[in-house]
Parts: C-alpha cells; sequence; structure tokens
C-alpha cells in the first residue's frame, strides 16, 4: 500500500516514452518516475527490488532507443528532474540528471571555462559518466574525481563512491556498463585558475522556469534554440561570446546534428580499423537508405534519423543492415553505441 501511495506521487501512468528519448521513439509505459531527490531514488529503487519489478534508468535519452511495447513490469526512470550543484572545496558536486550542456553555463556564470566542451552536447552527468562522452580531446573522464552511486543488488546501502581512477574509463566505456549500478552523481574538477565560484548565479539561473521547461524535453530542436539563444543573448547585451561555444555551434549545425531526432552517433568507431564507420557506411553508399520512417542520415553514415513517426523496429533493421553490409565488404561488424532496450 505504502509502496503504491508512494509510487503515485512519484510516478506518471501510462506515459508516452517518446517523450524521454531525443529519438522521440517508444511506447506508453505503465510508469515513468521522476525523482527530484536522491533519497527518492533509494526508496524507488528498493520498493522495485522487492516487489520484482526490473528498472531502467536514463538521462536525456540522448543515446538510448526506448522500446515500441514496453514491459509493464519495467518501471522506467527518468533523472530529468534530479538537478543539483554544489561546491565542495576545489570541486564541484553535479547530481546524474544535470544536463552536460549547462556546465557550460556554469562555467560563463561562474567564472570558469573548463566545461566549454560541453556546449550542445546533449545528455546529462549521469549519461555522460555511463558512456564516458567526449568531444574531440575532452573526455568525461579526464573531468571527473569521484562517482556516487546506488548499487542496484544492494539498494539498502546507499549511497557509494568510486574514485575515477577505478572506473576502468576506455573509449565509450566505463565500470558503468558492467555493473548494476545507478549513478546519482559526481564530483567534477575545476581546472580554470582563479575561477570564482559563484554558486548563488547558477541557483538563480537554475530557478527561472524557462530554465526548467526547457530542460523537461528531449526534442533536439528545442534543446538547439534553448541553448544558441544563451548566445544570442550575450550578443544583444554586447558582451563577449567565447569563441569555444561559437565554434561549437558552427561544428554540430554544420553536422546536421539538430535537425532530425536522432541519437548522434549509432555506432562505435574502431580506430584498428582506420577508417570511421561513417565514411565506410558512405563507402557502400548506404547513406539515405530508409526502412520504414528510419533513415540513415543523407549527410553522416554514422547517423540514422528519425524522419517522423519511426519506430524502434525500424532503427533495429537499419542497424543490422549496416551491420551486415560491413561484415560483408570489410569483414567488420560495428559494435553500437546506442543502448537498445528491450
Ligand atoms: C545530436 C547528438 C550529438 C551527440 N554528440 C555526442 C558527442 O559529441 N560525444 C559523445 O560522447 N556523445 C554524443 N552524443 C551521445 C550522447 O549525447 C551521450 O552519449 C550522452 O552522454 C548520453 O547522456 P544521456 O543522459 O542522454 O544518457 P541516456 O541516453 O539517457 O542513457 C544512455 C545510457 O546511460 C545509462 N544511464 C543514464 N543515466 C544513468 C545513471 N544516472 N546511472 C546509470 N546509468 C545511467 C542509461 O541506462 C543508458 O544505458 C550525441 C547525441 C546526439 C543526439
Amino acid at each position: 500500500m505504502l509502496w503504491e501511495h508512494r509510487l503515485t506521487e512519484i510516478c506518471k501512468e501510462n506515459e508516452d516514452l517518446s517523450k524521454y528519448s531525443t529519438y522521440e521513439i517508444g511506447g506508453v509505459a505503465r510508469f515513468v518516475a521522476k525523482p527530484r531527490r536522491t533519497e527518492e531514488i533509494v526508496l524507488l529503487l528498493e520498493q522495485a527490488k522487492s516487489s520484482g519489478m526490473q528498472t531502467v534508468m536514463f538521462g536525456m535519452g540522448s543515446n538510448l532507443l526506448l522500446p515500441d511495447h514496453p514491459d509493464p513490469e519495467t518501471l522506467y526512470i527518468s533523472m530529468r528532474d534530479h538537478i543539483e550543484v554544489m561546491p565542495r572545496e576545489d570541486l564541484l558536486y553535479v547530481s546524474a540528471g544535470t544536463p552536460l550542456s549547462l556546465l557550460s553555463l556554469f562555467g560563463e556564470l561562474s567564472g570558469f571555462t573548463d566545461y566549454h566542451f560541453t556546449f550542445l552536447l546533449p545528455g546529462t552527468l549521469g549519461g555522460g559518466v555511463y558512456m564516458n562522452a567526449k568531444y574531440f580531446d575532452n573526455v568525461m573522464c579526464n573531468f571527473l574525481d569521484t562517482v556516487y552511486y546506488i548499487d542496484l543488488d544492494a539498494p539498502g546501502r546507499g549511497i557509494q563512491s568510486i574514485k575515477v581512477e577505478d572506473c576502468e574509463f576506455a573509449y565509450k566505456q566505463s565500470i558503468f556498463q558492467h555493473r548494476p549500478w545507478f549513478i546519482t552523481g559526481a564530483d567534477l574538477k575545476l581546472k580554470s585558475e582563479g575561477a570564482a565560484f559563484h554558486y548563488e548565479r547558477i541557483e538563480a539561473y537554475l530557478n527561472q522556469p524557462f530554465v526548467r521547461e526547457s530542460i523537461d524535453n528531449s526534442s533536439l530542436s528545442s534543446f538547439y534554440s534553448f541553448y544558441r539563444s544563451y548566445l544570442t543573448r550575450l550578443e544583444q547585451q554586447q558582451l563577449s561570446v567565447p569563441e569555444a561555444m561559437m565554434n561549437v555551434v558552427h561544428d554540430r549545425t554544420g553536422k546536421k546534428h539538430f535537425d532530425y531526432p536522432s541519437c548522434g552517433s549509432v555506432f562505435k568507431n574502431d580506430y584498428s580499423i582506420g577508417t570511421p564507420v561513417g565514411k565506410l557506411v558512405e563507402s557502400i553508399g548506404l547513406k539515405g537508405t530508409a526502412r520504414g520512417n528510419a533513415m540513415i542520415s543523407p549527410v553522416h553514415g554514422n547517423v540514422i534519423q528519425n524522419r517522423g513517426g519511426a519506430k524502434a523496429a525500424d532503427v533495429i533493421e537499419l542497424i543490422k543492415l549496416v551491420q551486415d553490409a560491413l561484415h560483408q565488404n570489410y569483414h567488420f561488424v560495428p559494435e553500437p553505441e546506442l543502448v537498445i532496450v528491450k
């Protein structure tokens, strides 16, 4: 009874999962929980475990293919509302649901420049740690000190911690991909010299309704508009616009990242092959191939787009098609970076 009562407080029933992924794909789930505080996550995990429910957690859903027919016995947990930022001596504690891109804005508000690379990088801190997200030479693991998590096998133990050197980080890999651990937050390094940390400016920014509304959304076009408008406001106020952020705008819009719902790169590159997957796909003429309403991007061979109303099954069909074609032509089966939820 208590469980049911708490569930209705934190959970939404019969929720359309397509709102929770940048693919805008997914059927109707019986329960989607949106915890705001870490204690609520502990409670959810304990109760789900004791009632035998599976859990699937996600951040912005920017690297995730959600199912067309969600399992009614699974509790889907969106971390979107779990946003907390706190100074900790010379570190910055950031909760798992905090959007990665917000870190670049926090830096602007507070006077540190370490996180400009996260500007327009979709995803949350939790997803970024799990995937070891990167942008050119900037890799998530280089910015971490400690990661906090809950062990799904023993949620009653509460929050555990692990130092970055023990997290087995490598290209698009982390220990979290091999353990039943739910990331709740991390201490991040602040490298900028002389960075004056103005926490109150970050808090004031986060408390603005338009910021909250924008975060509660996985549409890539809204995501782009929100962050681009931040730079537009700087321009209008005749304040200096950081070159690094402007470069990101040119790079990502040039690559058409926000034109259609997608999850960015579908496959990991294998650096021993020497050629990126996108180029291999292009070389065998697969760009623009469609199945149902999903299409291999005509611009980038490693991106599969939702052209409107695509199903998870359409995307999976294209993934298999690329894997078979690359196996036939290059004797190499690319490993998906995209996490496919069954
Ligand atoms: C247009 C576009 C561009 C992109 N560009 C890049 C890029 O330049 N570099 C890059 O690295 N990636 C890129 N990505 C992929 C994506 O942004 C990253 O992988 C990001 O880190 C995913 O974060 P998320 O919160 O959306 O994770 P989700 O997609 O929600 O989840 C991904 C995985 O992480 C797990 N996870 C999420 N939160 C937690 C948690 N709290 N605890 C435990 N596990 C968790 C999920 O269970 C899932 O297995 C891009 C995606 C898009 C759509």
